[in-house]
């Protein structure tokens, strides 16, 4: 009885023990949300860039304790055409809202909201998202929402605007999203103040680490002078910022998903097929 009694209690400590226990069982969903044309697409060419196209993506991450959806589009989703949508550099051709459809939720379905950034390739269908938590660096949402409002906001702007009155988790660094390490968001500053991206641990594809525009193109990874974008942010911060998610990379073994990547996403599994 009492050997009994042990090797219960023997099976108990090895059931709860780290070894014992089964990775969360995360999905996270790739959305095609378009592409957008190069601004200066001759610096890029100048250092080897062949394909000066970027995609433009949203991600959604299933977890037993809720979702996370990481970045928003770059046309709202009533803007775009069954033809597809052209608006200045970016063309989309499928909404947020029927991809989220298509694997069965719904805007307010949505537990958490976390932008890479505030950028309008980013955001354009926050205002959608405004029902749910919002994850956002201190330093970025003083930046979209500053006391005294811009005299000539940008066309963003009012594209995010519904996020200033959503339930908010003000953020000063890393974040564990769900508070078991399967969903960490990673401070990344530089490129906006409140810069952010994305560790997403899969329990068969691995660790996923989404870039935001830390960088744009994989040739900024391999050429360490060429920061076609520095001088939106603050370039100092932005060095630092990709030092530590190189570490993390490495630490983890994690494999980097540049978002603005359109030859990498191409070979991506898309929305509804999901990465486990
Ligand atoms: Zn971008």
């Amino acid at each position: 009885m009492l050997m009994n009694i042990l090797i219960l209690t023997l099976a108990g400590i090895l059931a709860s023990s780290p070894i014992a226990q089964r990775p969360t069982p995360v999905k996270l969903y790739v959305f095609d949300c378009g592409t957008l044309k190069s601004g200066n697409p001759d610096v890029l060419l100048a250092r080897g860039v062949t394909t000066t196209d970027m995609s433009v993506t949203a991600y959604l991450i299933v977890h037993p304790r809720g979702t996370l959806l990481w970045d928003t589009g770059v046309i709202p989703d009533e803007l775009v055409q069954p033809g597809g949508t052209t608006e200045a550099r970016a063309t989309v051709h499928k909404t947020l809202r029927s991809q989220l459809a298509e694997i069965g939720y719904k805007p307010t379905d949505i537990t958490y909201l976390a932008l890479s950034h505030n950028h309008y390739d980013h955001s354009a269908n926050s205002n959608s998202f405004a029902g749910s938590t919002w994850l956002v660096q201190k330093a970025e949402r003083a930046a979209m929402f500053p006391d005294t409002p811009l005299a000539n906001p940008s066309a963003a702007v009012a594209r995010f605007s519904a996020l200033k009155n959503s339930k908010t988790m003000l953020l000063e660094g890393d974040h564990d999203v769900f508070g078991d390490g399967s969903v960490v968001i990673v401070a990344t500053p530089g490129h906006t103040p409140g810069h952010q991206s994305l560790l997403v641990n899969l329990a068969k594809t691995g660790p996923i680490v989404l870039s935001g525009d830390l960088y744009h193109y994989p040739a900024e990874r391999t050429l360490k002078d060429f920061t076609p974008f520095a001088a939106l942010g603050n370039a100092e911060k932005e060095v630092s910022s990709k030092a530590k998610v190189e570490a993390l990379l490495r630490e983890k073994k994690a494999t980097l998903w540049i978002q603005h990547d359109i030859i990498a996403y191409s070979q991506l599994k898309k929305s509804p097929s999901y990465y486990d």
